[in-house]
């Protein structure tokens, strides 16, 4: 069951592509130069994903690499910001 939420701030993204390079299986590159987070519900505002223990460790990571910190994940259960 999904643990984690991934929110996704697509507007601020600067096309730097870490999180590209970081976790590839969920995160890759647009035509119009944007990260596409694989597999998220997609708002204007933001885009979100639902995840769970196994993908924890790769999200952060990809989160703690973005330059712009347009990447985040919270505690669906106690609505915690992890990061
Ligand atoms: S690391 Fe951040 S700025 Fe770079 S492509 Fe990913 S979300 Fe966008």
């Amino acid at each position: 069951m999904a643990k984690y939420k991934v929110v996704y701030d697509r507007q601020s993204c600067i096309g730097a592509a870490q999180c590209v390079t970081v976790y590839s299986k969920r995160w890759c590159l647009a035509k119009d130069g944007k990260a596409d987070l694989k597999g998220s519900k997609k708002t204007n505002a933001e885009w979100t994903l639902e995840i769970d223990e196994k993908e924890l460790a790769e999200m952060k990571e990809s989160a703690a690499a973005c330059p712009v910190n347009v990447i985040h994940l919270f505690d669906i259960k106690t609505g915690k910001k992890l990061i």
